[in-house]
């Protein structure tokens, strides 16, 4: 069985056990999956073939196929963002696939590309009194693990990390350096 057979039947697989279907379009179906094995060579793990991936596995958490976004996506819009996964009606009628929103914020895209290229702001004067208040109030808030590197975009940091289980005190506000 070839890398490309093994992802498939894996996604066949989740797709199945959580009630979605798989893209209809067969063609895009084939580039999707090539993509996954693509960035399962390239990175050791399967981002998303349709995201830029910063190759650190704990900052691209989030994007490892199937993504944290997918079921609200498919909830929302009857597909993943790729089109990997779909609701039965999309299934049932390919024309119903079409662009949709990238509910990845783009403060988690952009922190996960800076850690990557080392650019992070992480040290406390970033986390202090001397963050500009205009950047606060308009954006959404990231959060990192300080244990893992996990990134979210949320409020407040979450009860626990999904990667490592570190617990919210160990997660720091993440802003980049400008
Ligand atoms: S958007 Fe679809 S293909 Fe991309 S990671 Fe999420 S579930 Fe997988």
């Amino acid at each position: 069985m070839t890398q490309t057979d093994v992802i498939l039947q894996a996604m066949k697989k989740n797709a199945v056990d959580n009630g979605y279907f798989l893209c209809p379009d067969t063609q895009l179906l084939q580039d999707l999956i090539k993509g996954l094995a693509v960035n399962t060579q390239r990175y050791g793990y399967g981002s998303c073939p349709c995201r830029i991936a910063s190759g650190v596995k704990t900052y691209d958490a989030d994007i490892i196929c199937p993504c944290e976004y997918r079921d609200a996506d498919v909830d929302e819009f009857g597909m993943c963002y790729c089109g990997l996964f779909v609701r039965k009606e999309v299934h049932a009628d390919s024309s119903k696939m079409r662009p949709i929103p990238e509910r990845r914020p783009q403060e988690v895209q952009d922190a996960a590309l800076a850690v990557a290229e080392g650019r992070q702001g992480t040290s406390d004067k970033h986390t202090g009194t001397s963050t500009p208040a205009v950047r606060e109030e308009k954006k959404v808030k990231v959060w990192r693990c300080t244990v893992c590197g996990y990134l979210c975009a949320r409020e407040t940091p979450p009860p626990v990390c999904p990667i490592c289980k570190a617990k919210a005190e160990r997660f720091k506000h993440f802003l980049l350096e400008k």
